[in-house]
């Protein structure tokens, strides 16, 4: 298969927190790769900038290491690191202060797509957007992206979204939520809305339940006094998981187009149900014997803390396709294996011709969004053999690194697709200010439920799928979650 690199115009992409740690680690390193896939033009000019009193040199060192970590494979070709390198210039500048932002204004001068990567706190973003726009570096050309999170609750979202709005129209905020970013998260509408076989299925006539299961095996990392004040709740479920609740639930939009897409997914959001406390499973880890890493509690330094590392929740969406159709949507951290998978249950058949014997044999389709990124749909097969009619249940699988070949099977990372789609002007996988709201909206109550009843989570052991009451959840409606598998 063709790899095929859309010719950019020249650009200037200015990365504002360029020594921290998502831009080394990250957004540095997607930009490598795609200057490797030749989309950065020699007239675009790209500029890390951050307090840091450091010049080129400092900088670029510190990048290269920061690339050979991170993008190993492209790193080891020298030449194509040091011309990278060459074509990073770093400027220091204060936010929050004049700092700087003379040196940066002399180098901005040519009209054309200007992107400004706001890769810092967000207490930061506001200064920001004002800075740029007094310092006369805003056209209409001009885009910012903002990173998560966009506020820890519907008001700071709010006031966030006014903050921005006074400095930049909509269409130039870029609100970056990476798992959009990801291939086989797209695959997901290329999936429904490319075949004919599924969508005629997908409603609540078809499909007894839905489960999105996000699993990480890691902890808290670095990011504990961070986490410690969102918990999975703020960090997982308001945008990644609702975000592929959205892609998995909305109505086909006209287009692929920016507005008709996120028009569908906010439809979703707002005919979201509220929970119920008892369709609600908080979760957070203790060490397992032999593990050689800390409880949750440790990792964030909060001898008490009940910030939960787990969520289980049961939602419903209320309108006519998925009405009686419940999602069950789980993400966690530390658990027994890494793997986000969206799991769509089609109903039994509505009569077994086979006989009780038979057994029941529902149809399961899988979606891998990592790893092995895929579809296995298991469809019921006579088993081999003479005598009776046995019945079995077989995967039919779909690696899409198998199916696509090389090129496919080295997809580019989330931030290279993203970045890119900043700079072409495309906003179809970033989120609307109204999209946040109406997710914050929807996690409000259910966060504040929890304050005013000082909920405290369930223990886990790191290395399981998560406290047993999750289980209780499917069970009590006679179902179950599929297994977290790597
Ligand atoms: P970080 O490692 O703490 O880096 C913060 C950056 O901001 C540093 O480059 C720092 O520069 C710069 N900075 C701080 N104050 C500044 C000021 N007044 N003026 C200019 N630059 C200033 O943070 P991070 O982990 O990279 O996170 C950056 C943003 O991405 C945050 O909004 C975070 O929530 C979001 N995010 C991060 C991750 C992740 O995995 N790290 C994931 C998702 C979202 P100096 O060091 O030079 O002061």
């Amino acid at each position: 298969m063709i790899s095929r690199n859309t010719p950019m115009d020249p650009y200037d992409l200015v990365v504002f927190g360029a020594t921290g740690d998502l831009a080394q680690r990250k957004i540095f390193p997607a930009l490598f790769r795609r200057f490797c896939a030749g989309q950065i033009p020699d007239e675009a000019r790209l500029i890390g900038a951050a307090r840091s009193n450091i010049g080129n040199v400092a900088f670029r060192e510190r990048l290269s290491d920061a690339l050979k970590e991170h993008a190993p494979r492209r790193a080891a070709d020298p030449s194509s690191l040091t011309a990278f390198l060459a074509r990073v210039k770093y400027v220091s500048v204060d936010a929050s202060g004049n700092k700087g932002w003379e040196a940066l204004s002399g180098l901005l001068t040519e009209p054309r797509v200007r992107a400004f990567y706001f890769s810092v706190g967000p207490r930061l973003f506001g200064d920001l957007a004002r800075r740029i726009h007094e310092y006369g570096l805003a056209s209409p050309l001009t885009r910012i992206v903002v990173e998560k999170p966009f506020g820890n609750d519907l008001q700071s979202a709010e006031q966030l979204n006014a903050t921005l709005a006074a400095y930049f129209k909509e269409r130039q905020i870029y609100r970056i939520d990476h798992y959009l970013g990801k291939e086989t998260v797209q695959n997901l509408m290329a999936v429904r809305f490319g075949n004919m076989l599924f969508e005629p299925l997908w409603n609540s006539q078809y499909v007894d339940h839905i489960q999105i299961t996000v699993a990480e095996t890691v902890g808290v990392g670095g990011r504990g006094a961070y986490y410690d004040r969102a918990g999975a709740m703020r960090d997982m479920m308001q945008n990644h998981l609702m975000q592929l609740l959205c892609l998995i639930a909305m109505e086909p939009p006209a287009k692929f187009d920016p507005d008709a897409v996120r028009d569908e997914k906010l439809k979703v959001i707002r005919a979201l149900d509220p929970v119920a406390p008892h369709h609600i499973v908080r979760g957070q880890y203790f060490a397992a014997a032999g593990d050689p890493e800390p409880d949750y509690r440790t990792a964030v330094d909060q001898p008490r803390s009940s910030t939960e590392s787990y969520i289980a929740l049961k939602a419903h969406i209320s309108n006519w396709r998925w009405a009686g159709t419940p999602f069950y949507l789980r993400t966690g951290k530390r658990l027994v294996a890494r793997s986000s998978v969206i799991n769509v249950m089609f109903k039994d058949a509505p009569h077994s011709i086979f006989g009780e014997e038979a057994g029941r044999h529902a149809n399961l389709l899988s979606i891998r969004l990592q790893p092995n990124e895929g579809i296995t749909l298991h469809v019921t097969i006579k088993e081999p053999g003479p005598g009776g009619m046995r019945l079995v249940d077989v995967p039919l699988d779909m690696s899409f690194a198998e199916a696509l070949g090389p090129e496919g099977g080295d997809p580019p990372d989330a931030y290279e697709r993203l970045i890119m789609d900043v700079i072409r002007g495309n906003q179809t996988l970033f989120m609307r200010g109204d999209e946040v709201e109406a997710a914050w909206a929807w996690t409000d109550p259910i966060i504040a439920g929890w304050e005013s009843r000082g909920d405290v989570p369930k223990p886990y052991d790191s290395g399981s799928t998560g406290p047993g009451d999750a289980d209780l959840l499917m069970r009590r409606d006679d179902r179950r979650w599929q297994g977290i598998n790597p």
